[in-house]
């Protein structure tokens, strides 16, 4: 068997892009002649390169060790974006399910198909660059005049908008088997240490359940369930005006603004069990009108806390208030709630409605009436 050489792969994906990259890296992860080093975090950018309107791309990089030859390795690369449903076409800014190239093989300057290693694009294109830095830092780019520099220094020079890219810090890739099951996460190095008091109550947790903390498959879940708890709740650390932001724009119409079906995860503060469904959320404006975007990330805001349906309800009503003085706002939250459901406590397929309305929604029957009708058409 030949050497096992380092090498960077660029993944990008912008049709199911979470669940694309998180198959991707699964499936090389599982490819008898790769072995996985190390993944990077997940970031979002603009189409490059595109007049026709496309969705935004996940980028991510993997750094890997291989015993294949370049062209295998291309062969390899192809057989999972045809696996995941990729299908080259003559557009080569189509959209795609998943983009798997070799931006880095050592010591190769062209790859089978002649096109140049490393990849020039990384000196230029952000997206390329800043996961490759995360996952290689050191990795040195030879350049034209015998210039080195490396990849993390490539990255903090190129200039970009927070539109062109910005990490999802609340995402985590998480490795899907391909079957479409969890299979763990790779975001974690070994070793590493998230939140050593609070993954310390975890394993007690653990113990009192009579569970072996120091078992193969409960080794990092401290880790895991820090990590994934600092998410649920990052909702405290996240204020109103960060999420608001700008986004609120002048407008004459006095037209009632609805948005619906806005999924929703949270948890219940009594059993810290999660309760998740739809908020639907509408506003008659008077003067002012915020990016319907906004006005999710709003209800996220308050899901991910501790929670108790009701005080959301009236959190997210008086928030749109607050940020907007519309002339009314009604909210309608319909959940499902585990500890309910799990527990065998009533009904398992029944829901929760909660509803908050404030101003011309609260004064006006008519008004109240046509956005109740709106959120059960
Ligand atoms: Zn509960």
């Amino acid at each position: 068997m030949n050497r096992m050489v380092p090498v960077l792969i660029a993944l990008g994906s912008n049709i199911d892009p979470e669940r694309n990259l998180a198959q991707a890296v699964s499936m090389l992860s599982r490819h008898p002649g790769i072995q996985l080093d190390a993944v990077s975090r997940i970031y979002e950018s603009a189409p490059v390169g595109t007049r026709t309107p496309q969705p935004a791309y996940l980028n991510a990089a993997v750094r890997v060790q291989t015993h294949l030859d370049p062209r295998a390795l291309k062969e390899a690369l192809r057989g999972i974006e045809a696996a995941l449903g990729r299908v080259r076409s003559e557009d080569k800014y189509a959209p795609r399910p998943i983009d798997l190239d070799i931006a880095f093989y050592r010591q190769h300057e062209l790859d089978p198909d002649g096109d140049p290693i490393p990849d020039p694009d990384i000196l230029l294109h952000p997206h390329i660059a800043v996961p490759m830095a995360d996952v290689a830092p050191d990795w040195e780019f030879p350049e034209n005049d015998g210039h080195r520099r490396t990849l993390r220094q490539i990255a903090d020079g190129l200039r970009f908008t927070e539109e062109e890219l910005h990490m999802l810090t609340d995402r985590q890739l998480t490795v899907l088997s391909t079957d479409g099951h969890y299979a763990g996460d790779l975001d974690a190095q070994a070793g590493e240490v998230y939140d050593p008091a609070f993954e310390s109550l975890v394993e007690t947790m653990l113990e009192r359940l009579g569970e072996d903390p120091s078992r193969e498959g409960l080794r990092r879940t401290p880790l895991r369930v820090a990590k994934a708890m600092d998410f649920l709740t990052s909702g405290y650390s996240t204020s109103l005006e960060e999420v608001v932001n700008e986004a609120i724009f002048e407008n004459c119409c006095q037209e009632m603004v609805i948005v619906k079906d806005i999924e929703f995860y949270s948890m219940c503060e009594h059993h810290m069990l999660p309760f998740f469904g739809k908020a639907h959320v509408a506003y008659i404006p008077d003067g002012r009108i915020i990016g319907l975007s906004k006005v999710a990330r709003v209800v996220d805001m308050y899901a991910r806390r501790l929670q108790v349906q009701e005080r959301m309800t009236n959190q997210i009503a008086d928030s749109m208030m607050q940020v907007l003085t519309p002339l009314g706002v009604g909210v309608v939250l319909e959940a499902s709630h585990f500890c309910m459901m799990m527990r065998g406590v009533g009904k398992q397929n029944s829901s929760t409605v909660t509803s908050a309305m404030r101003g011309s929604f609260q004064e006006d029957p008519r008004t109240r009436a046509e956005f109740l009708q709106l959120v059960r058409g």
